[in-house]
């Protein structure tokens, strides 16, 4: 120790360097860790559509004690310190409420997040046959790279409403013992033309055709013999005709379970992290706080990947509405300028996912300014692209403020931005809070290959998510 330099100990004083978490954690913090995920991994096979989602949330949140809205309106109860509301949005996105000691007025502390992933959707007519094979058409929702959905086992979640206005949710593809989809491509013998095109016109959009079956009916008497044994199929087991699909709703997304990825089991492969790492860790964040000083909310929605539009999304009045029937219960006297006061005395941590540096692509990446995955919840002061457009550039106050929560609660945290300078970029749901004049930030966990059937997240981020978000409810 003596022998440390002077210039060393300077440097130690006034430089900065980001830590790793798995370097800093002591043993039981990182069995901690490692349930945890456990617990994510479960809550993402769980959750691999915006629907299913709700359902796993609104679950979970009953058995800790949360009650519906509808339930509280109903019976007039007067929100109290320690009370624990949800409201489920139309089965598509859904928030929780922790009733804090202070006034609804004073501001809340928000983590919002979004439960749709990237994928392709069925079309509205879906069903062809050609060549003896039964295809479906699909059209494909938010920012993919098409190639890669190709030759990968496909799985179909959705949900119909019958004539007679039943709903039935089917999936198909999960179970080991059902039957997967799959998109076709071209083999590397033929595919000269193919390989000469852009990547991103090597596989098209209307070429992403979903093989479903081939068997044709023993009717030799009529044509289109596939389709009529795929939809006999479909009407045995589940009661639909073909006009159903018309008003159905199905994502197609990858099949199977998330895994370890590592041989040291330190990251996590599976669908749809962006945004579900930030819907669990916040989840579970705001399902661990008893009675907090400010309410604390949990905000999951929908539709952020075509641009947070719709009545499931952030765009959409459910939030603001919800504050309004919360001080209507809370409040001898409904006044509009309480719910506004509320609004935008609150603070957000906009939860997102963002790229984490990976060596394979450099090129694209500022080092210095990337969050790595593996250094902990990322702070995001602004987004968007070409000179910020489209940002929510985060207050230095706020920010400064931010940073102490973590600091004081011994939360690894880094600091990250989307790519280098005019690469492109990207949003989030963090300008739409901010119109209220709330205080926000982004702040979430760094991925690698983000919308690719497949992303990588590392467990120790989704730790320190989860103790990040959790120490902003306490403060
Ligand atoms: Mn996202
Ligand atoms: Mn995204």
């Amino acid at each position: 120790m003596e022998n440390i330099s002077m210039g060393r100990k300077l440097q130690e004083r006034l430089s900065h360097k980001w830590r790793n978490v798995w370097e800093v954690l002591d043993d039981s913090k990182r069995e901690e860790l490692f349930d945890l995920n456990e617990e994510y991994k479960d809550f993402l096979d769980k959750s691999k559509t915006e629907r299913e989602g709700t359902k796993e949330i609104i679950k979970l949140a009953s058995e800790n004690g949360f009650i519906s809205i509808d339930e509280v309106i109903e019976r007039k109860i007067r929100p109290v310190p320690g009370m624990k509301i949800y409201g489920n949005n139309k089965d598509k996105s859904v928030v929780l409420f922790v009733i804090g000691k202070e006034k609804l007025e004073k501001g809340m502390n928000i983590i919002g997040s979004h439960l749709d992933a990237p994928r392709l959707d069925l079309k509205q007519y879906p069903i062809y046959e050609e060549d003896n094979f039964l295809l479906l058409k699909t059209h494909y929702y938010g920012g993919i790279k098409k190639y890669q959905w190709v030759t990968l086992p496909l799985a179909l979640h959705g949900v119909v409403i019958k004539s007679n206005g039943e709903k039935i949710d089917i999936v198909i593809g999960e179970d080991e013992k059902d039957p997967v989809f799959f998109i076709t491509d071209l083999l590397p013998h033929l595919a000269k033309d193919q390989m000469e095109k852009k990547m991103s016109e090597g596989i098209s959009g209307e070429g992403l055709n979903i093989l479903f079956g081939s068997i044709p009916y023993n009717d030799k008497d009529i044509s289109e013999r596939v389709k009529l044994n795929v939809l006999n199929i479909l009407n045995e087991r589940y009661g639909i005709v073909e006009e159903d699909f018309t008003t159905a709703e199905f994502e197609v997304v990858p099949s199977g379970k998330s895994r370890d990825v590592g041989i040291d089991r330190s990251m996590i492969g599976a669908y749809g992290q962006d945004d579900r790492v930030c819907v669990f860790t916040s989840l579970k964040a705001i399902l661990d706080i008893e009675v907090p000083t400010k309410t604390a909310v949990a905000l999951f929605v929908d539709k952020e990947e075509i641009g947070s539009v719709g009545n499931t999304s952030m765009e959409s009045k459910f939030f603001e509405n919800m504050v309004s029937e919360l001080i209507n219960l809370s409040e001898e006297e409904y006044s509009e300028i309480m719910v506004k006061r509320a609004l935008a005395n609150s603070w957000v941590l906009s939860a997102d996912t963002l790229a984490g540096f990976d060596p394979n692509y450099p090129e694209v990446l500022d080092k210095n300014n990337s969050p790595f995955i593996g250094n902990g919840i990322t702070i995001v002061k602004y987004t968007g692209v070409r000179g910020k457009g489209g940002s929510n550039d985060a207050n230095s106050e706020y920010l400064g403020k931010i940073r102490n929560i973590f600091n004081d609660n011994e939360v690894v945290w880094q600091m990250g931005e989307l790519g280098k300078v005019d690469q492109g970029g990207g949003g989030t749901i963090a300008y739409i809070l901010a119109n209220y004049g709330m205080e926000v930030v982004d702040c979430g966990v760094p991925l690698l290959s983000v919308h690719a059937p497949y992303e990588i997240a590392s467990k120790a981020d989704v730790y320190m998510a989860y103790r990040g978000y959790n120490a902003f409810y306490r403060q």
